[in-house]
């Protein structure tokens, strides 16, 4: 496996520094500049399709094609839309109305300057790709701060981006703790920290110290309810598939199911037939599940697996060596269980069985908003009642997932699961402008504005 060169400590300041100079040279804010370095972000990743797919293999085991559709394909189509889109956003609007008539009030768009953007390790060139690409198109220039735990990624993206980007205007960042402690102690003009809560309650301390603008992208425990009357075969595949592709390591993968106790047998049954359909040759044949990205995080959830109290009715094999846990489902859940006390981040699908859908609601309602809230049902008042009685970043009817790829959806947490909405095209550029409000007053308006000056008079305020 490669090794990670990490970047010295002593160089972030200097590329912090220098990141501020390139701002400051303005080249970061002509509009062809920008799209031809969002050309170049294409080629990168273009030009290097089997190398990435070959360092996703190496860090996560990740088969060639999971890592096309997971990764490669969503970012070149982001940087695509917004290669074309973004003229468009970068125009000033003018504001809809005025009291002092003769005014032309405008919002301009503007970049906020220097960013910093954290990557987390699970999907590193997606969670890269789209908010660089809306943070270039916005004008900015960019520090960006990729996994620790992804050595072939990491060391492809530090050789790669000298040669496809200007390095006076993004810069990559390649350490771990030491180093992300650093890039926090510098004063950023937006900082996007895509991550676990417990970090990001760190990052939003040390942003505090500069009032520097924070956007958090964080996990949770993402709810899905199942009506037993749904088709419950495509329910199954679409759940088995949200839960266990990328190894179950997706922030919006379903977490756990919550389901009628009338229901749950039926539903089992699907998942089983779903489960012999994906997997016809066992789990463990290469290529059909990635891998956790170290000893540590395998640890962390054969630990959930072992003092689970519910019963594995699916999978549940593991090995250390390979960092590698089966699909797993598991019934008879208790809402105290291992399994239910933190985003679990593995293919491992625990089954609650509730009363009734007010008490799913409830449940829900008890815990931290999540990032993504599921429900499949076709019955479009229960489907209403879900989304009006809870809250949660997205919420998402039928289907898993898909709601990040989708153009015009802004996505993002909401409480626990982080703030702010971004990923696709418009509102990643959104996120790294800065709207600015400019006002110009032509000096015949003086008649109308006299009577706010002294010595004031009622018949200068009648004017
Ligand atoms: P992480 O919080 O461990 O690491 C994220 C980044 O923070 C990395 O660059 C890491 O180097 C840095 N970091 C780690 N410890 C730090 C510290 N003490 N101080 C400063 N920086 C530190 O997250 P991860 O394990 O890479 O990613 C998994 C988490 O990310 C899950 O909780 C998942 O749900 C969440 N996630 C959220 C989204 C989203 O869009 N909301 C997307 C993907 C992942």
């Amino acid at each position: 496996m490669a090794d990670l060169q990490y970047t010295p400590i002593e160089e972030i300041e200097k590329i912090h520094a220098s990141l501020q100079a390139g701002f400051k040279s303005g080249r970061a804010r002509d509009i062809k500049y920008r799209k031809h370095q969002l050309l170049q972000l294409a080629y990168l990743l273009k030009d290097n399709k089997d190398r990435f797919n070959q360092a996703a293999g190496l860090d996560l085991g990740r088969s060639y094609p999971e890592n096309e559709i997971l990764e490669h394909y969503v970012s070149l189509e982001q940087i695509k839309y917004t290669f074309d889109n973004f003229e468009k956003w970068t125009k000033p609007e003018s504001a809809e109305f005025s009291i002092y008539f003769g005014a032309r009030p405008q919002i301009r768009k503007e970049p906020k300057g220097v960013v910093l953007i954290f990557v987390p390790f699970n999907y590193p060139i997606m969670l890269l790709m789209s908010p660089l690409a809306g943070a270039i198109a916005a004008g900015n220039t960019i520090c960006v701060k990729v996994s620790e735990l992804l050595p072939a990624t990491s060391s492809l993206l530090a050789e790669l981006f000298p040669k496809y980007l200007d390095q006076d205007l993004y810069r990559i960042v390649n350490g771990d703790i030491p180093v992300s402690t650093k890039l926090l102690e510098l004063p950023w003009d937006h900082i996007l920290y895509t991550g676990s809560g417990r970090v990001g309650k760190i990052v939003a301390a040390a942003a505090a110290k500069h009032l520097t603008p924070v956007t958090l992208e964080l996990g949770g425990k993402c709810p899905t309810i199942v009506d037993p009357r749904v088709n419950l075969k495509v329910a199954a595949k679409r759940i088995l598939w949200g839960r266990t592709s990328n190894a179950g390591q997706t922030c919006v993968a379903p977490d756990y199911v919550l389901i009628p106790k009338n229901g749950e047998e039926a539903f089992i049954n699907a998942l089983k037939e779903a489960y012999r359909e994906f997997y016809p040759n066992g789990t463990t044949e290469p290529g059909n599940i990635a891998r956790l990205p170290n000893h540590g995080s395998f640890d962390r959830v054969k630990g959930l697996l072992d003092d689970t109290k519910g019963t594995i009715i699916l999978g549940g094999e593991t090995d250390r060596e390979a960092k590698y846990i089966a699909p797993t489902i598991v019934k008879n859940v208790g809402p105290e269980d291992s399994l239910m006390k933190d985003e679990i981040f593995a293919p491992i699908l625990p089954i609650i069985t509730v009363g009734d859908f007010d008490e799913a609601i409830e449940f829900i309602n008890a815990r931290d908003h999540p990032l993504a809230l599921y429900i499949f049902t076709d019955d479009s008042k229960l489907k209403e009642k879900v989304f009006s009685n809870t809250r949660s970043g997205s919420c998402v009817c039928n289907e898993v997932v898909l709601q990040i790829p989708t153009p015009g959806l802004p996505f993002g947490g909401f409480g626990a699961s982080g703030n702010g909405g971004y990923h696709t095209g418009k509102y990643s550029f959104d996120l790294f402008t800065h709207q600015r409000s400019t006002l110009t007053m032509p000096n015949w308006m003086e008649v109308a504005l006299a009577s706010r000056y002294p010595p004031f008079s009622s018949r200068k305020s009648k004017l």
